[in-house]
């Protein structure tokens, strides 16, 4: 038989997958795929089940519902004053996956080159290259995840067509600061290029820092698509409806490609996504407060027994380098070895780099019920014991 792609096939099965099938085989608490262990809000699922029971359950519009793309026009307004239209300026799409697969299908050319912060989330890179992009890698290096001005200057070309961006950023737990995103504003107008904005953690957001989209700079507001996810907003990872805003002409280019992968998206989905949308700024920020403890407990419990920590204000995750508890096992085999006779699953850092990288580092999720995190750390301190 003829072979299949060979960008695609050249890629392994996630990690995600892989570590969270160890974690089930060796019952180990799962601290390495990124999902809670809890159900999303029960208000908002009763929508979802009284709208697939009542109907409609035919195709939704391609666009997405008009009650989800008013609420997201709504949302974007109020908590960012970013004053979308949702007739000309939202789209709706399965997940925050497919909004950035038809941003990147809908925007390069094959041979234009796209800016890629690593560590870097797992289905960039992969969906840039099968549409014929060529990545320019830039590294935020642990434990502060500090951007180097001058190497992400240096990536900058005239061929240079985008910019993912990932903001609070996946897998580092790392927010941008002010001066970073104006910086990397001025470059992207510089070089007339747009920026694929990964905004899916956007209240998920600790240390009283409050989200800011790139968009919100100035001169940005055409040339930003900004993508956010119910997966994490409602703590429903497996819901897979994404909302995104853009200028009119570059949510033509995206909607251009979404009308073919998925064309729309379950409609009760998008009806329980828009009454989610519309409840009061309360709700968004104790989803950030409940998660903060969260954090601020893993932080100290693996702080206390010797892992170095990064630094983490954002998203569901937690990284930390772990040289002073196994100088032997690399990234991987020492995620095996949690996982199999500690009982607690994380997820080897390299696999976030294309070409080797984070060295000595695992990701820790937090995202789980206070009681299992406690357990965890009971494992750890059981096994390595205090410094
Ligand atoms: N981007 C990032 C950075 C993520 O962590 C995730 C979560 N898996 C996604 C995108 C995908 O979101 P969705 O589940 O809505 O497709
Ligand atoms: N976003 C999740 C993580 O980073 C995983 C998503 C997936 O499994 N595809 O752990």
């Amino acid at each position: 038989m003829k072979a299949s792609n060979s960008i695609l096939s050249s890629f392994g099965t996630t990690i995600f997958t892989t570590m969270s099938a160890m974690a089930l085989e060796h019952k180990a608490i799962n601290l390495g795929q990124g999902f809670p262990d809890t159900d999303g809000p029960e208000d908002i699922r009763q929508v979802a089940a009284k709208s697939a029971l009542e109907g409609p359950n035919q195709y939704p519009p391609m666009m997405g519902i008009p009650e989800l793309r008013q609420a997201t026009a709504k949302h974007n307004n109020y908590f960012y004053d970013l004053d979308v239209d949702w007739e000309t300026e939202t789209i709706i799409t399965s997940g925050a996956t497919e909004a950035l697969a038809s941003s990147i299908f809908g925007l390069i050319e094959p041979g234009d080159e796209a800016i890629l912060l690593e560590p870097l989330y797992d289905s960039y890179l992969p969906i840039l290259e099968r549409a014929g992009g060529i990545p320019k890698l830039v590294r935020v290096e642990p434990p502060d995840w500090k951007l180097n001005f001058e190497k992400l200057e240096q990536s900058f070309s005239d061929n240079t067509k985008l910019v993912i961006l990932n903001n609070p950023m996946n897998p580092s737990g790392k927010v941008f600061s002010h001066d970073e995103l104006e910086f990397l504003a001025s470059l992207i107008k510089k070089y007339d290029a747009y920026a694929v904005c990964d905004e899916v953690y956007e209240h998920l957001i600790y240390d009283g820092i409050t989200h800011t989209p790139l968009m919100s700079f100035p001169g940005m507001r055409e040339r930003c698509i900004r993508i956010s996810s119910a997966g994490k907003t409602f703590s429903m990872t497996g819901w897979k409806v994404g909302y995104s805003v853009a200028s009119p002409k570059v949510l033509d280019a995206v909607a251009k490609a979404h009308q073919f992968l998925t064309f729309t998206t379950p409609p009760n989905l998008q009806l329980a996504t828009a009454y989610g949308l519309n409840k009061g700024e309360e709700y968004f920020k104790e989803l950030s407060r409940e998660m903060e403890l969260r954090r601020n407990l893993v932080v100290q419990g693996l702080r206390s027994l010797g892992f170095k920590t990064t630094k983490s204000q954002g998203t569901y995750f937690l990284t930390v380098d772990y040289s002073a508890l196994n100088s032997n096992l690399d990234d991987l085999e020492f995620c095996k070895y949690l996982t199999k006779e500690v009982g607690v699953a994380a997820v080897p850092f390299s696999a976030f780099y294309k070409d080797g990288g984070g060295k000595n580092h695992i990701r820790f999720c937090y995202c789980k019920k206070e009681h299992l995190l406690v357990e965890a750390m009971d494992r750890l301190t059981n096994h390595f014991g205090k410094p």
